[in-house]
């Protein structure tokens, strides 16, 4: 199995730390590659879109070299129901819909998740904080936020899979998984449930 990280921004190598930890729990053989061109996505079986920001990694993803982009890969893994997980300003990006700070700075969404996003939405009193999560499937996560996004409104088709207060923080449609949080952080403290989950999500 090849895993591919959209590495252009953002927190790269903690997300291919995880997925290649989870990996081994999982048996799995393969490998994990940080990418900032077109090419390896489209060769590989599974894609995470990491945190970081998402005004400067839509404007990488989007951008053609020679008459590739990394966004159409993207696109077309999610439609071969390969594993595409997006977290923090990578769900940001799997959306359909942002809010008025996506449409002022004119980013690029991908379109893969029939959610509307809103950036920023935890505000500056809770820039960042760690709390206990029920996780659809999984059980109980912590979940690291920073300067996180949520998801303010859900599609038919869209499976919610994590709430924290009155917003909803990890969705999935399909194969295609999106979370507000950082799970990458865990795998520090040798916890890669949400990376096992993400590298079984494919719907072949
Ligand atoms: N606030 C960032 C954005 O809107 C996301 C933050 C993150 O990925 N940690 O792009």
């Amino acid at each position: 199995m090849r895993v591919a990280v959209v590495g252009v921004q953002g927190d790269v190598e903690e997300h291919v730390l995880a997925t290649k930890l989870a990996m081994k729990k999982l048996g799995i053989e393969g490998d994990v590659v940080a990418t900032r061109r077109p090419g390896v996505v489209e060769r590989s079986d599974a894609v995470i879109l990491p945190g970081g920001e998402s005004t400067t990694i839509s404007k990488l993803i989007f951008r053609n070299v020679g008459r590739k982009n990394m966004a159409e890969e993207i696109i077309s893994l999610a439609e071969q129901g390969k594993p595409v997980m997006g977290t923090c300003a990578g769900l940001i990006l799997l959306s359909k819909y942002g809010d008025d700070q996506v449409e002022r700075t004119e980013t690029k969404l991908l379109g893969l998740l029939d959610v509307r996003v809103k950036r920023n939405a935890f505000g500056r009193q809770r820039e960042s904080f760690q709390v206990p999560l029920k996780f659809k499937g999984v059980g109980t996560v912590e979940a690291v936020f920073i300067r996180a996004p949520a998801v303010v409104e859900v599609g038919r088709n869209v499976e919610v899979l994590a709430e924290f207060e009155r917003y909803v923080v990890a969705v999935r449609e399909g194969s295609v998984i999106g979370l507000a949080f950082h799970p990458e952080l865990n795998a520090e403290f040798g916890d890669t449930k949400i990376h096992e989950y993400f590298l079984n999500a494919s719907l072949d």
